[in-house]
């Protein structure tokens, strides 16, 4: 018996498999395949029957067969033991599917070759986005393992932050970072670890280095942890005591601040994408920083560290109740540095609910 989570999510994936005339869909997409399975192997492809009444297929080599078993009871399992076309053919013969729906923006070329040859009578449906679009909205068992990793990343960061010191490289602050989440529950960090002092605090997505952390200076630290499959992500700056150049300090940061808190009290289910990005960006602009706040204001958070809905100017994307997205404004200025603060937010019915906790007072002890 599959997991009730599953369930929904496969019969939501039919809806929208009957509605692109397709008789099955094939996943190879890895967050794909375990949103829809449950199965985190790293190799396996599912075939799944807009026909409810038909059970959903998993092929997959020797080395994941017991790991099915445990992972996915819903799924019958075909057993690979020569190639990926073979097992196809035992999939399709399976299910009965003659027109087959494809994740046209994961299949690689040489598969999609590879595959139509081998099954030259089969009509080949491609679609993008059917199961990101699903992934968009979390379910009770997503929005559970999102919040411990949100929680774990509040707590890595005050830890690390509490035995900072000035002096310490960028990478060694990262490290402590990275290391609190690995032995406090997190599978691994979200992503690369951002931590850049100053200067190098104007390139968005800096790589921490060698550079010491310098006191007055802004230091942006953005960092996640991924707990159970799902990310977390949350942004940061501060310094170490009072600003070198406070006039330009706090200028900056009550900017960035203003502009992320009246985004987070406006977004609301029904907003577009670009509407939720314009409640900052004008803010910003007003306040005459309009040229130094670059990327977007916010992007979903789930199996991804970045997916639907996106918070930006070209956004396609409307907001509705179960989205998780940040929102992180920021201003950066060459030959200075950046400020940037970053939440992850839960869109209710009527407005979001707030869920990073990590505070936003940026003076951390006097410099020392
Ligand atoms: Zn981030
Ligand atoms: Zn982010």
């Amino acid at each position: 018996m599959q997991d009730s989570a599953v369930l929904n999510r496969l019969t939501g994936l039919r809806a929208a498999l009957a509605a692109a005339g397709a008789d099955a869909l094939l996943v190879g997409q890895p967050e794909n395949r375990a949103y829809l399975s449950g199965f985190t192997g790293s190799a396996g492809w599912l075939l799944i029957p807009a026909d409810a009444a038909c059970a959903p297929l998993l092929a997959t080599d020797f080395r994941y067969w017991e790991q099915v078993r445990l992972q996915s009871p819903g799924y019958e399992l075909v057993k690979a033991t020569t190639t990926l076309a073979a097992a196809l053919l035992e999939m399709l013969a399976a299910a009965g599917a003659h027109r087959l729906a494809f994740e046209a923006d994961h299949l690689t070329y040489a598969d999609y070759q590879t595959l139509s040859a081998a099954a030259p009578d089969i009509e080949w449906v491609p679609t993008k986005g059917l199961v990101m679009e699903l992934r968009s909205r979390k379910d009770a068992a997503e929005l559970a393992a999102m919040r411990r990793a949100i929680t774990l990343g509040d707590e890595a960061l005050a830890a690390a932050l509490a035995q900072a010191r000035p002096g310490m490289t960028e990478r060694e602050l990262a490290w402590s970072i990275e290391s609190y989440m690995r032995t406090h529950g997190a599978e691994a960090p979200a992503f690369d670890i951002i931590v850049a002092c100053g200067p190098n605090g104007a390139r968005p997505h800096a790589q921490p280095g060698d550079a010491p952390l310098v006191a007055g200076e802004p230091i942006v630290i953005d960092m996640g942890a991924k707990v159970d499959g799902y990310c977390s992500d949350l942004t940061r700056t501060v310094c170490f005591g009072q600003p070198n150049d406070p006039d330009k300090f706090w200028t900056v940061y009550n900017t960035v601040l203003q502009a992320q808190l009246a985004a987070e009290a406006a977004l609301r289910p029904g907003m577009a994408g670009p509407d939720g990005d314009a409640v900052a960006r004008d803010l910003i602009a007003a306040a005459g920083f309009g040229e130094y706040f670059g990327h977007s204001l916010g992007h979903g958070v789930g199996l991804f560290i970045h997916e639907q809905p996106r918070l930006s100017r070209l956004s396609t994307d409307v907001l509705a109740p179960g989205h998780v997205v940040t929102v992180e404004p920021g201003i950066y200025l060459p030959d200075w540095g950046g400020v940037r603060i970053e939440d992850m937010v839960l869109v209710t019915e009527d407005g979001v609910e707030v869920l990073s906790r990590a505070p936003k007072e940026p003076i951390i002890r006097g410099g020392d």
